[in-house]
C-alpha cells in the first residue's frame, strides 16, 4: 500500500481543520438526535462550500474530485466527533445520478447539494436486517397504474424523526424473489400514513421504527427500475466504503481516554500502560485498514473485503478502548454520563449498523479466503 496525499489534498486536510474550530463541540458523530440542529447547520455550511458535493461530476454541480477528498473531509470530522457523513449526498444522491429521473434529479441534487433537505434510509425491518433480501413491506401499485400504495414496518432507521425524506426500499415483486423483487422510493416524511416512532437506543439516543399504512407513493418517485432495485443499493454502498468508518473516530476515542486516565493519575500504572499500548496498535491497524480501502477504491479495485475487515477492527477496537478504561478506572469511569461509560455505551452499537461483524467475517472468509458455506 502506498498513499501519500498530494500537496493539494493536504491544503484541503488544513482548510477543513480550520472549518471545524467552529464546530467542536457539538459531539454529533457520537449521538443523533439532540444535537441534530447544530449538525444541520454544519451541513449547510459545508454545502456553502460545496463540500457536500466534493465527488459529485461537474454536471451536478459537484466538484469532480477524488475519492482521497471525500475521505479527508469525513475523517476531520468524524476526529473532531461532529458528525456522521449523511446518507443524502452520498446514497441518496449518487444513486439518483445513476438512475433518477431527470425530474428527480432537478427536484433534490441542488438541495442536497447544498445541505438543504435530508433524508432516512428505510431498508432493515424487525425479520429482516442481515438477511434484507427478505423484507416485507410491499408496494403494491394502484389499478390506475399512478401510485403505489405502501403497507409494513421498517425498523433500527437513524435520524428518521428528524430527516425531511424517506429512501425507502419495498418489495413489489414476489416474496420468492428475493431480492430481484425489490425497488426504491422517494417519499416525503409527511405523507399520510407514515408514523415514525422513536426506538431508544443503549446511549440515551434514539433510532426509529418507520410504518407505513396505505401510504400513497407516486410512481414518478420510484428511482430506477421496478424490482432492480438490489443492484442500485450495491453500488451505493460501495461508492460509500471509504467514509463509513473512518479511523479518526477511534484515534479520538484513544486520545480522549488516555486523557483521562492521565487526569484520575492512573497514566503512570504498568498495567494500564500495557493495555494502552495495545491499544495504540489497534487504532494505528484501524487506520491502515481504513486507508486500504481507499487505495482500493482510488485504484478502481471492489472494496467489499477491505471494508469489511476494515469494519471488524474499527468496530471492536471502539469497543476495546473504553472497556479498558471501565476495567481499570475505578468507579469514576462508571458513573452515567461520565465520558468513559458514556463512549462504551455508544460503541456497542457499533458492531451491529452497516452489517454485523459475524455477517463482515463471512464476507472475508468466502472472499478473502475462497470458503465454502
Ligand atoms: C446504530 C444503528 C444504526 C442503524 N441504522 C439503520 C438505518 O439508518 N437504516 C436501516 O435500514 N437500518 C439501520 N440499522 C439496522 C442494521 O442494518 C441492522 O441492525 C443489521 O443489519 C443487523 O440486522 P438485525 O438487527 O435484524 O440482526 P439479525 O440479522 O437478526 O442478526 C442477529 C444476530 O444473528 C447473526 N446473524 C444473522 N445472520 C447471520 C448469518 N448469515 N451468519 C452468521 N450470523 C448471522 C448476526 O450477526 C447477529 O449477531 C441500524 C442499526 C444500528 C445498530
Amino acid at each position: 500500500m502506498n498513499i501519500n496525499f498530494s500537496k493539494q489534498e493536504l491544503a484541503f486536510q488544513t482548510e477543513v481543520r480550520e472549518f471545524l474550530q467552529d464546530y467542536n463541540d457539538i459531539d454529533g458523530f457520537l449521538s443523533q438526535g439532540p444535537v441534530w440542529p447544530q449538525v444541520r447547520a454544519m451541513f449547510s455550511a459545508m454545502g456553502e462550500r460545496n463540500w457536500l458535493a466534493l465527488t459529485w461530476p461537474e454536471e451536478y454541480g459537484g466538484m469532480g474530485k477524488g475519492h482521497s477528498y471525500e475521505y479527508i473531509l469525513w475523517n476531520e470530522v468524524a476526529y473532531a466527533r461532529a458528525a456522521r457523513n449523511p446518507l443524502s449526498s452520498g446514497v441518496v444522491a449518487k444513486s439518483i445520478m445513476r438512475y433518477g429521473s431527470d425530474e428527480q434529479k432537478q427536484t433534490f441534487l441542488p438541495k442536497i447539494r447544498t445541505g438543504e433537505v435530508h433524508f432516512s434510509l428505510c431498508y432493515s425491518e424487525p425479520e429482516a436486517g442481515s438477511d434484507l433480501a427478505g423484507l416485507r413491506t410491499k408496494a403494491q401499485l394502484n389499478d390506475a397504474g399512478t401510485h403505489y400504495v405502501l403497507n409494513g414496518q421498517k425498523c433500527w432507521q437513524s435520524y428518521a424523526q428528524d430527516m425531511d425524506f424517506l429512501w425507502i426500499l419495498a418489495r413489489t415483486g414476489k416474496q420468492e424473489d428475493r431480492g430481484r423483487g425489490l425497488s426504491l422510493f422517494i417519499c416525503d416524511k409527511q405523507t399520510a400514513g407514515i408514523t415514525v416512532s422513536p426506538l431508544p437506543t443503549v446511549d440515551d439516543d434514539q433510532l426509529n421504527e418507520v410504518f407505513f399504512d396505505n401510504v400513497e407513493v407516486p410512481v414518478a418517485q420510484r428511482v430506477g427500475p421496478e424490482n432492480g432495485a438490489w443492484a442500485i443499493i450495491g453500488e451505493a454502498l460501495a461508492d460509500e466504503r471509504h467514509i463509513q468508518f473512518p479511523p479518526g473516530r477511534v484515534r479520538r476515542d484513544l486520545e480522549e481516554m488516555v486523557d483521562w486516565l492521565n487526569a484520575q493519575g492512573l497514566g503512570d500504572d504498568p498495567v494500564i500502560r500495557e493495555r494502552m499500548a495495545h491499544l495504540v496498535s489497534k487504532v494505528m491497524e484501524a487506520e491502515i485498514l481504513g486507508l486500504r480501502v481507499l487505495e482500493a477504491m482510488e485504484k478502481g479495485r471492489n472494496a467489499t473485503v477491505d471494508a469489511a475487515m476494515n469494519k471488524i477492527v474499527h468496530t471492536l477496537t471502539c469497543q476495546d478502548i473504553p472497556r479498558m478504561v471501565l476495567d481499570y478506572g475505578g468507579p469514576e469511569a462508571l458513573v452515567n454520563g461520565y465520558r468513559p461509560e458514556q463512549i462504551w455505551r455508544q460503541s456497542i452499537m457499533e458492531t451491529i449498523g452497516g452489517g454485523t461483524s459475524e455477517i463482515m467475517r463471512s464476507v472475508v472468509s468466502r472472499q478473502a479466503l475462497g470458503l465454502k458455506g
